[in-house]
């Protein structure tokens, strides 16, 4: 038996180290590694993970732990290798990484609070003016917290000034813990003695309705009986006061799943799908790590092949992961895995509220569920014997996570599949460049549906060239400068509604123009905390930056020449709704961007309407160009094409080949051919050439053939270093300097092994606030990558403060 008074604890801060603590004797039974535990941190209260004993250490004060947040462990000895792995390989804190596997909602938090003591005291003359001022506060509110404080008085450094006013005991100070979500509970009626609703009737004929319904179905949550009844509570009352029904508190677990109606599978398989589905099977049974790579074209079925993998994988005892790349596509697995397995299927994501996602959590951790869906931090779910994970559209940006741990979600299910020995399905119509050359490679295993289900024919895909129609309609009318849909666009609109068919348009920029100029004097508005332009909503009245969220209200005249000629520049989704609605009047349009989606289960509500064919024409982001299957939509319009294709990126051409495949996959799923138009100002491009024919494999071996060129993945390995920091010339500084220590390490130590870019400003030079320069390095060893990274880490560490270096391992942009 190991001594257990010492433990080692992982903290949810931006530190490397762990921490040592003393384990005081109350708390000695419940200490154990996985378990969360409160702990004194400087002035604070945090929540921190017991990762290990420790024999002794050198350390004199320790400090007890205050208290042991959880019965059973969250993770085991297994997992958090798992972790341990993923803070090193993405360089994060081990804390944070652990905080992945228990999101923040659960972490239990401590903030500092200043209350007006009552001590008489004539400060007005010994008090500098910031201390008066924070007192005056204080005093007025009778109490406030740090954080507030701060947030007041902004850019002040007032921690003197508060160590002033405790001194002289003109305030007092006190912890408050805060952050612990309660278990909803609801309340449910039932009888509490026999009686006869007959008597009531004509009285009280609410009363009577209410025990009739009592009677007839026993205990009734208040909620179902209003949902039922309508307006009872003051009958309720009166039931109460005569002690005829009883009110009780029960645990009620929130149910995000509330509103979904289940549908039962009725598709049968395919025999492409039969052998893929035997294939995962295999690998399932194996209980060996088995990765797949499951190719097939838009509307081959491959959520079938998922749905029927996870239902093996739950005949033989093992619980099953699918994410999927966006909130919204959550609905259609979910739909039918209800069907399959009532109550067992659990979704996390983060449009749910943080007491759902709590109570989710707690069922997957309870064992109560045997399938979880959801976003990319639902890989991090805790599941207990966990034997399948399903990546839907694998090649999707969104897996990757762009602040905290920078992990990739698709790359990391690898890795738990390897040392869980999972089976790993990864999905796609178009894989990411690394994922195919890995299959072709037989790393990962290759599975190919041809053919879309039922031999249906794929859409037949036209590009429309936009610079003969704006030539075109110069000549019609001069005032229309900005021409959005093409004729041709137009007119098969309006034959697709006429014969009540859908249309989907697509459109990758949100809000009603690009920005906006002033045509006097050529001043166009900028964010004050990034380098770019603002972005025109014209319904909320607002320029706004994407990236800061920045918002002011749209001037009348221009700040520099105050001239009145201010004119929109470029087409945002917002203005392609006002157009869909000047060319079908009739038509009922609806919209799905980041703008109309903030509001709670906005998703769900969209996805509905245009199922249930309550939309003639879905308008929107690549939000509605993966992954949705609307049988009735026959007609899909990608607007502008050329968005992600001069983004000077090395990933632009396969991005943009991506979004255009899957946006014209949306079209002609079902019975109804579909019919696909590309607008574009560069019609000679070669992804977009490659799009129309939908031929992702020449598309590869171009893009592959790019690739070893200037030696890009999967030709090398990438770590992306960039400097941030709010004084341009000293991140310039810092930059060249660390590149001037990369120098001499790489020849000292590493040889001809790692090659340097940069460093240089970064496209985006400027964001909220920070400048920021980078530096690549590429190589073709990811160990000595990484050794490499962590000795400029080191050499950073040593230096400046003021500028935080961030390291992006297996960078998906270089932005
Ligand atoms: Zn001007
Ligand atoms: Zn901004």
């Amino acid at each position: 038996m190991h001594n257990k008074t010492l433990i080692s604890v992982a903290v949810e801060l931006p530190l490397k180290r762990t921490f040592t603590y003393k384990v005081p004797e109350t708390l000695l039974e419940q200490v154990a590694v996985g378990k969360r535990v409160l702990v004194p941190f400087g002035k604070r209260v945090i929540t921190g993970f017991c990762v290990g004993f420790i024999e002794k250490t050198e350390v004199k004060s320790l400090k007890d732990v205050l208290d042991i947040l959880d019965d059973e462990p969250i993770f085991d000895e297994k997992r958090l290798k798992f972790f341990q792995w993923l803070s090193s390989y993405y360089f994060a804190p081990l804390g944070e990484a652990l905080s992945l596997a228990c999101p923040s909602w659960t972490n239990i938090k401590s903030q500092r609070y200043f209350f007006p003591t009552e001590e008489l005291f004539d400060y007005q003359e010994k008090l500098s003016p910031l201390s008066q001022a924070l007192f005056e506060l204080i005093l007025a509110k009778k109490g406030i917290s740090l954080a507030h404080l701060l947030k007041t008085f902004k850019g002040k450094s007032i921690y003197n000034a508060i160590n002033r006013l405790k001194q002289e005991k003109l305030i007092r100070e006190e912890v408050k813990i805060k952050g612990k979500i309660g278990e909803r509970t609801e309340t449910f009626a039932s009888l509490a003695s026999e009686c006869n609703y007959e008597t009531f009737k004509r009285k009280a004929p609410i009363q009577a309705k209410i025990i009739a319904y009592l009677s007839e179905k026993g205990e009734t949550s208040l909620k179902s009986l209003r949902n039922e009844l309508g307006a009872i509570d003051s009958a309720l009352k009166k039931l109460q006061q005569r002690g005829l029904i009883a009110l009780i508190q029960r645990k009620a677990p929130r149910n995000p799943l509330e509103d979904i109606l289940p549908q039962k599978l009725s598709h049968k398989l395919t025999y492409e799908q039969e052998k893929a589905l035997s294939a995962i099977s295999h690998g399932l049974k194996s209980n060996a790590f088995s990765p797949f790579l499951l190719y097939g074209v838009t509307g081959s079925g491959k959520t079938l092949v998922y749905l029927k993998a996870m239902e093996e994988a739950v005949d033989l005892g093992k619980k099953a992961i699918l994410l999927v790349p966006e909130i919204s596509l959550t609905l259609w697995p979910v739909k039918y895995l209800t069907a399959m397995f009532p109550g067992r299927v659990a979704i996390l994501h983060s449009g749910l509220s943080d007491g759902e996602r709590y109570d989710e959590w707690n069922r997957i951790k309870d064992g109560a569920v045997d399938i979880v869906v959801g976003a990319r931090s639902a890989l991090f779910a805790p599941v207990k014997d966990l034997g399948l994970i399903i990546i839907d559209e694998e090649h999707e940006p969104s897996y990757k996570q762009e602040e905290g741990v920078r992990y990739n979600a698709r790359d990391v299910s690898l890795m738990l599949g390897k040392m869980f020995n999972l089976t790993v399905v990864l999905g796609s119509a178009t894989p990411s460049v690394e994922t195919f050359y890995n299959a072709q490679n037989n790393k990962i295993t290759p599975l190919h549906l041809t053919k879309r289900v039922q031999d249906r024919p794929m859409p037949e895909v036209e590009l429309v060239d936009m610079r003969k129609e704006s030539q075109k309609s110069k000549v019609k009318s001069q005032t229309e400068y900005n021409k959005i849909i093409s004729e041709k666009l137009q007119n098969l609109m309006l034959k697709n509604h006429e014969l009540g068919y859908q249309t989907i348009l697509f459109l990758n920029r949100r809000g009603f123009s690009n920005f906006l100029i002033c045509n006097g004097c050529g001043y166009t508005f900028q964010c004050l905390n990034c380098n770019v332009s603002l972005t025109m909503h014209k319904g909320a009245g607002v320029l706004k930056c994407h990236y800061c969220d920045l918002s002011i209200s749209i001037p009348e005249a221009c700040p520099k020449c105050e001239g009145h000629q201010i004119e929109p520049v470029g087409i945002g989704t917002e203005q392609l709704e006002a157009e869909v609605r000047r060319i079908l009047h009739k038509a009922r349009i609806g919209r799905m961007d980041k703008d109309t989606t903030r509001k709670k289960r906005a998703h769900q509500k969209i996805v509905d309407a245009v199922d249930k064919g309550h939309v003639d024409v879905l308008v929107g982001t690549q939000m509605v160009a993966k992954g949705h299957h609307f049988p009735n939509v026959t007609l899909v319009g990608i607007v502008m094409a050329d968005t992600s294709i001069n983004i000077p990126d090395f990933r632009s051409s396969e991005r943009t080949f991506q979004l255009i495949t899957q946006a014209a996959g949306r079209a002609g799923r079902e019975a109804f051919p579909g019919k696909v138009i590309i607008q574009t100002l560069n019609p000679d491009n070669f992804c977009l050439k490659l799009a129309i024919m939908q031929d992702y494999e020449t598309f590869f071996k171009e893009e592959l053939n790019n690739r070893m060129e200037l030696s890009y993945p999967p030709f090398s390995r990438l770590i992306n270093l960039r400097f941030e920091g709010n004084k341009e010339e000293a991140v310039k500084v810092f930059a060249n300097k660390i590149k001037r220590f990369a120098d001499r390490t790489l020849e000292s130590s590493f040889k001809k092994d790692i090659t340097i870019l940069g460093p240089a400003s970064a496209f985006l030079s400027k964001l909220r606030g920070k400048y920021r320069w980078h530096m690549l390095i590429k190589g073709n060893n990811i160990k000595s990558l990484h050794e490499f990274a962590e000795k400029i880490l080191c050499e950073s560490d040593k230096t400046i403060h003021s500028i935080n270096l961030v390291i992006d391992v297996d960078p998906l942009t270089t932005l």
